[in-house]
């Protein structure tokens, strides 16, 4: 089965809204059209900036697709200082991303949260990027497998074989994010294809091989093509790397 291959750009806590908006427009003018026939392109811009994003692409007519970093479950309410997913849909994102590491670990998501959040999102019909990986203590003692797997169950428990097929999985190793150190291809895809496999446990086969797992941790121009060669995966979330429109572009290419 062929999977379209996603590239989507986590722009993390950078870029006001000027700058949100020359970076848009400098990947707007940089992506030639077609290749969006083969490849969807999201990125993921800090809340403020969103409509900013939406607008230059809504402009020049290009379809780059738009994802937040966070969303809260609650529809809304009394809670302070969150964002809801009827807010994130009506500005137009298609995708979010949850559970990254940086969340994990600095504001102490849950893997209940994540899955709180999952089937919020999959309700709403927003694709979650649904970010999964171990930490260097966990790979070192050679359980990084058993520790993946258990993070993909939990993130889709309660959740119909219909229902996963709209969504992504990123396996982000958290040594390798931000880190300058990317895995080699051979790691990222014998984690990749593991969590395929536990996909096809949980929802069979069929749909496993329609959920598109990217990998993410320091991809950039000169390592992307030999990840994205892999066959199981299926795109990348890219950090750093997605700050500077030429590289950003450059990743897209190589995932054609
Ligand atoms: C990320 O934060 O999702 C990420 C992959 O970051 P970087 O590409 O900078 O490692």
């Amino acid at each position: 089965m062929t999977r379209k291959n996603l590239i989507a750009g986590n722009w993390k806590m950078n870029n006001t809204i000027p700058e949100a908006v020359v970076l848009a427009q400098e990947i707007s003018n940089g992506i030639y059209p077609d290749i969006l026939d083969e490849v969807d392109v999201a990125v993921c811009p800090p809340f403020v900036d969103l409509k900013p994003v939406k607008s230059v692409f809504e402009f020049d007519r290009v379809n780059i697709a738009l994802g937040a970093q966070n969303v809260y479950w609650e529809p809304k309410g009394a809670f302070t200082g969150e964002i809801s997913i009827p807010m994130i849909k009506e500005i137009g994102c298609t995708y979010c991303i949850v559970g990254h590491s940086e969340r994990r670990h600095l504001f102490d998501e849950t893997n209940e949260d994540v899955n709180l959040k999952v089937r919020a999102l999959i309700e709403a019909g927003i694709a979650p990027i649904i970010c999964v990986g171990e930490s260097l203590s966990v790979r070192d003692e050679g359980v990084y497998l058993d520790f993946v797997t258990a993070q993909v169950r939990a993130a889709y428990a309660g959740v119909e074989a219909a229902d996963a097929v709209n969504t992504v999985v990123a396996y982000e190793p958290v040594w390798a994010i931000g880190t300058g150190r990317t895995a080699t291809p051979e790691q990222a895809e014998e984690v990749c294809a593991a969590i395929r496999a536990t996909l096809a446990d949980l929802f069979g086969v069929d749909v496993a091989e329609q959920v598109r797992v990217l990998y993410g941790g320091s991809m950039n121009e000169g390592n992307a093509e030999l990840l994205l060669a892999e066959p199981d995966i299926d795109g990348g979330l890219i950090g750093g790397a997605a700050l500077k429109a030429s590289s950003f572009l450059e990743i897209v290419k190589a995932a054609k």
